[in-house]
Formats: C-alpha cells, sequence, structure tokens
C-alpha cells in the first residue's frame, strides 16, 4: 500500500443523526472516525424546523440546533470532519477502498449512514425549472415566495410540514394529493386542513410544470384522477414532499439492496460484507425518525468497535 494513502480504523459516510451519532460512540471508544460529510451536510434535519418529538427537548429544538450540537459532540471526542464525498468503493478488498472526490482513503470498517434525498416527480418540465420555481425544500427557499400562490405536492407528513412552514411567506398554499386518503399524521393533517391559507385538493396530479421557455414558473398543469380533467394552476412555486430516495446506488452489486435502493441489514445494522455497516434513512424504510436512525448509528458504531477488536485491531 503506498504511504500516502491514509488508512482509518472507521470511515463515516454522512453527516445526519446516524452518522453522527456513529460518529460519537466511535470517537468515544477512541476510533478516530472520519466522517464525509456528504453533499448535504446535516443531512435531512438540517433543511427541517421545529423537531417536537426528540426525547429530551420538551418545547423541541430546531433540526439545524440539534444536527451541531450532535457535530460538536462527535468532535468533542476526537471525531474529525471532512467535506468529501464518496465517489466509488471497492468493498472486495481488506481494508475496503474508497474513491472520494479529494483521493482515496483505506477503512479497516464503514458506516454508511448516507441518508436518502428529496425525491422528484421526474417530469422534464418540473427538473428544467428546479431553481426557477420548483424546489424541495421548503426552509431553503420558502423565503423566495412572498405575497405569492404556491403548491406543495404529497400526502404525509413532510408535505404537511412544508405547507404549514410555507404559509408564513406565500399568500395562499395549495397541497395537491394524489389520494383521498393520507399518510400524514392525524395531528399534521389537522394542522393544515385548519389552516385558512391552505387549501388541500385530493385525487389531483401534476401534469406539467409551465414556464419552461420564460425559465419561471407561471403555473401547473393539474389532472382530476376521477373526472380525468386537466386544468391550469396558478401558482409561480412548486415544492415536492413525496419522500427520499436512499442514497447507496454507488454500492449496488457489492451489498445488497431491495427493490427501491435501501440497504439490506441483518441484526439491525450489519450489511453482507463484513466490516461494513449500514445505519439510518438509507437503510430504514420503516421508521425513518431523527430518534431511530440515531439508534441505529449507535448500532452501527458498536457493530464496528466489536469487528475491530475481533480482528485484532
Ligand atoms: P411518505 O412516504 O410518508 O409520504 C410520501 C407522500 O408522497 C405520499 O402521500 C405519497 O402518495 C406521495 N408520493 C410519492 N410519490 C409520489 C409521486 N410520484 N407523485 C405524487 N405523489 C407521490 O414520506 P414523507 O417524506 O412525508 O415522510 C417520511 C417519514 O418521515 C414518515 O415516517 C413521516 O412521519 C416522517 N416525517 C415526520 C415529520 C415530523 O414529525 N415533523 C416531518 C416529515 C416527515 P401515496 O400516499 O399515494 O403513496
Amino acid at each position: 500500500m503506498s504511504d500516502s494513502i491514509e488508512l482509518r480504523d472507521t470511515v463515516i459516510l454522512g453527516s445526519g443523526c446516524a452518522g453522527l451519532t456513529a460518529a460519537i460512540y466511535t470517537a468515544r471508544a477512541n476510533l478516530r472516525p472520519l466522517v464525509l460529510e456528504g453533499h448535504e451536510p446535516g443531512g435531512q434535519l438540517s433543511i427541517t424546523t421545529l423537531v417536537e418529538n426528540f426525547p429530551g427537548w420538551p418545547d423541541g429544538i430546531q433540526g439545524p440546533e440539534l444536527i451541531d450540537n450532535m457535530k460538536k459532540q462527535a468532535a468533542r471526542f476526537g471525531a474529525e470532519f471532512r467535506t468529501d464525498h464518496l465517489v466509488s468503493a471497492d468493498l472486495s478488498v481488506k481494508p475496503f477502498r474508497l474513491k472520494t472526490t479529494h483521493g482515496e482513503i483505506h477503512a479497516r470498517t464503514l458506516i454508511i449512514a448516507s441518508g436518502a434525498s428529496a425525491r422528484w416527480l421526474g417530469l422534464p418540465s418540473e427538473q428544467a425549472l428546479i431553481g426557477h420555481g420548483v424546489s424541495s425544500c421548503a426552509t431553503c427557499d420558502g423565503f423566495f415566495f412572498r405575497d405569492q400562490q404556491i403548491a406543495v405536492v404529497g400526502g404525509g407528513d413532510t408535505a404537511m410540514e412544508e405547507a404549514l412552514f410555507l404559509t408564513r411567506f406565500a399568500s395562499k398554499v395549495h397541497i395537491l394529493h394524489r389520494r383521498d386518503s393520507f399518510r400524514a399524521s392525524k395531528v399534521m393533517l389537522e394542522r393544515a386542513m385548519a389552516h385558512p391559507k391552505i387549501e388541500i385538493c385530493t385525487n389531483t396530479t401534476v401534469e406539467e410544470v409551465l414556464g419552461v421557455e420564460e425559465q419561471s414558473m407561471r403555473g401547473l398543469v393539474v389532472r382530476n384522477t376521477v373526472t380525468r380533467e386537466t386544468s391550469t394552476l396558478n401558482v409561480t412555486g412548486l415544492f415536492l414532499g413525496i419522500g427520499h430516495e436512499p442514497n447507496a446506488k454507488m454500492f449496488a452489486g457489492q451489498i445488497d439492496l431491495d427493490d427501491d435502493g435501501y440497504i439490506l441489514t441483518h441484526s439491525n445494522v450489519l450489511t453482507r460484507v463484513p466490516g461494513v455497516f449500514a445505519c439510518g434513512d438509507v437503510q430504514d424504510r420503516r421508521y425513518r425518525q431523527a430518534i431511530t436512525a440515531a439508534g441505529s448509528g449507535c448500532m452501527a458504531a458498536l457493530e464496528a468497535e466489536k469487528y475491530l477488536e475481533e480482528h485484532g485491531h
């Protein structure tokens, strides 16, 4: 092995709730973990607002503050953070070889906590207008839509949360949902339904985003799935709240993924490659909560520690 390639006991991919919890535990075990912060440092909590269900915060805590606290806690015990992300990995050799945007790292254990990214509808007009009216992050972009009418797509908690947040800026928020029953929790749905600025349109799909030629969104063509009729909705913003895609594509063929691309684990966080562990939203399609991500991050760290001990490191 070349001297210039660094060898680490533990590399953690991702700096959301799962990755940072894994960093706290592995750092306290003196493994000097290296955290590659990834494309979305801090993960989904860093773009959310108030987190009301993380135990220990009776009045709630802002997502970015919670993430910042976790990062400081991990750094205090010696975790190292790097603004870098994985390009490819070879998990067939030991130590594992990780190519990143800044070079190559060898790792005795790898904790994959790369999370999940917002899903898009996939319409060409939607893709063309990202950043010109189309967004997947209300807390990032809501400010630009002051006194305008906007639409949020989705029927889950993300869509409700985005819509409620956007009422701070927008004159009106239309929630467009493709069915007439909701995945959203009762409390969030009721809050959205009771809000005077929110109108919920069920059985509604988006067919096209208007404004591609002008490079500025000016409306939506929507379809009522019951009558099959289409109509134009005059909104200048479109926010997607339709779930997330796991960030695990780069491991396809090396570890097992399910049909939707989530990493398949056994014994909670073990992948089929010994020494490679997965935690958080990249392997959890069922709970997807900050607290469950933190819990599985802790498990991955304890398993990495055990693995290193068993292999004489
Ligand atoms: P969900 O999977 O719960 O909901 C996704 C929604 O998007 C569904 O209504 C789904 O419709 C719709 N959808 C999916 N694909 C498409 C598509 N191609 N076109 C149109 N609509 C589509 O994801 P969320 O991100 O809302 O929530 C994920 C998890 O995170 C949940 O456990 C949730 O409770 C949690 N969460 C909690 C929050 C909080 O407590 N503050 C905030 C945000 C999320 P359909 O129902 O028809 O499948």
